[in-house]
């Protein structure tokens, strides 16, 4: 594609001329692709649910589960009703103590830090890492105390947070009555994902999917997973996703997911690739059409990750940060009907509850980079002409705002 079109003043304008019949608005609201196959799972799922003597219970649940273990390379693997509990379970499994305290990024969706809250704890805030967006670990270390329980590392849009370096901190500051520090991952955006050889998923004591409607694959518009190596862990989950039924010790709610979106996360599992395959081509040819673009750092990969492109998140440079950064993304909307999003902010910054319970910390440089990011709109689904078009109005946007 690239040798037949540079991105030459010509073949921009050229290129501008014809604008997608698919408004690139932001996150698509469908992450994935659905075809007839997902339809015919979950009619089918429902057609056998209609016997009395079998309702809504099945294998199915059971089938998804260990098809995702596989998939991961890990021992277990729990499906839930969504990414969120799976994280307020996850913070409940520690069993924080008032005062305990768990490390967060700042630049991070709302989920996270909530369940922190959710189960007793205290967040405490941690900068990225401006080159990968990711929880910097030197910054971590940092900020770990006596009280510090967890470090709780979001795999920022679809690419693997430094899970090695976390972990290696971990065992370095041991909790005095609990030992090494918990290292969980929020891998909500990050299905499919890579780390050293190996799926999101793998590292730390579990990580946490979500197969909501935006992400890289979707049961239905809701649904998440957990992974684990962990027997007891796995236990956990299985238990107080349904109200802690057989267990003396654990309390529970609703959050198990249904066989229908289990029957449909089984097709969405075998085609995960395919969607990431085509999430990277599409990324891969933006990295090279905006390569000589000085305004804009495209997305970093480090070398041990293989990035799934949730998102496509670019960096404008420091003097950009801010109000050019936000005139570019009103360009892009207003002249070419693209529409850019800042995923994210840090979250004190979005959320009211969060900053009131964490007063008193900032995070300059997070603040910083939440006013130099933005996410292009990507998407499997996306033709190369689509992908070109969004590139040459970025590069217009970016050359008229210089
Ligand atoms: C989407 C998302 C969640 C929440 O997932 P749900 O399945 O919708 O509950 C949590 N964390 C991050 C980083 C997310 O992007």
């Amino acid at each position: 594609m690239l040798k037949d079109t540079p991105m030459t003043p010509e073949n921009r304008r050229n290129i501008l001329k014809n604008r997608p019949a698919t408004l690139w608005q932001g996150e698509p609201r469908l992450g994935s692709i659905y075809g007839e196959e997902e339809t015919e799972a979950a009619v089918a799922a429902i057609r056998d649910s209609q016997a009395l003597t079998q309702g809504f219970s099945g294998p199915q649940v059971q089938a998804f589960e260990e098809a995702y273990a596989k998939y991961t390379g890990v021992k277990y693997a729990r499906t839930l009703n969504a990414a969120g509990p799976g994280l307020d379970l996850a913070m409940r499994y520690l069993d924080l103590q008032p005062d305990d305290e768990v490390i967060v990024p700042a630049v991070n969706y709302v989920a996270s830090p909530l369940a922190v809250i959710g189960a007793g704890g205290k967040v405490v805030w941690g900068e990225i890492d401006p080159k990968t967006l990711q929880l910097d670990p030197n910054d971590v270390e940092k900020r770990i105390t006596p009280r510090t329980r967890a470090i709780f590392p979001v795999h920022m849009n679809g690419m693997s947070a430094p899970m090695d370096d976390y972990l290696e901190l971990a065992k370095r500051h041991p909790h005095e009555k609990h030992g090494p520090l918990v290292v969980i991952g929020d891998a909500a955006r990050s299905c499919g994902g890579d780390y050293k050889g190996k799926k999101i998923g793998v590292h730390g004591l579990m990580n946490i999917f979500s197969f909501h409607a935006l992400k890289n694959m979707v049961t239905l518009g809701q649904g998440g997973m957990m992974t684990t190596d962990d027997e007891r862990v796995s236990d956990f989950f299985y238990e107080t996703r349904h109200y802690g039924f057989d267990s003396t010790e654990n309390w529970g709610s609703g959050n198990v997911m249904t066989k229908v979106q289990a029957a449909v996360g089984l097709v969405q599992l075998a085609k995960l690739d395919s969607f990431i395959a085509a999430r990277r081509h599409l990324a891969q040819q933006r990295n090279a059409m905006l390569a000589d673009l000085e305004e804009l750092a495209t997305p970093l990969e480090p070398a041990d990750c293989v990035h799934s492109y949730y998102l496509y998140t670019c960096v404008v440079r420091p003097e950009w940060a801010g109000e050019k950064r936000n005139s570019l993304m009103k360009m892009m909307d207003q002249q070419y009907g693209v529409r850019l999003v800042v995923a994210n902010p840090p979250a004190y910054e979005v959320h009211k509850f969060l900053r009131r319970q964490t007063e008193g910390q900032s995070l300059p440089l997070s603040e910083e980079m939440g006013r130099r990011l933005f996410c292009v709109p990507i998407h499997p689904a996306m033709s190369d002409e689509d992908n070109e078009y969004i590139m040459a109005a970025l590069i217009e946007s970016v050359l008229a705002l210089r």
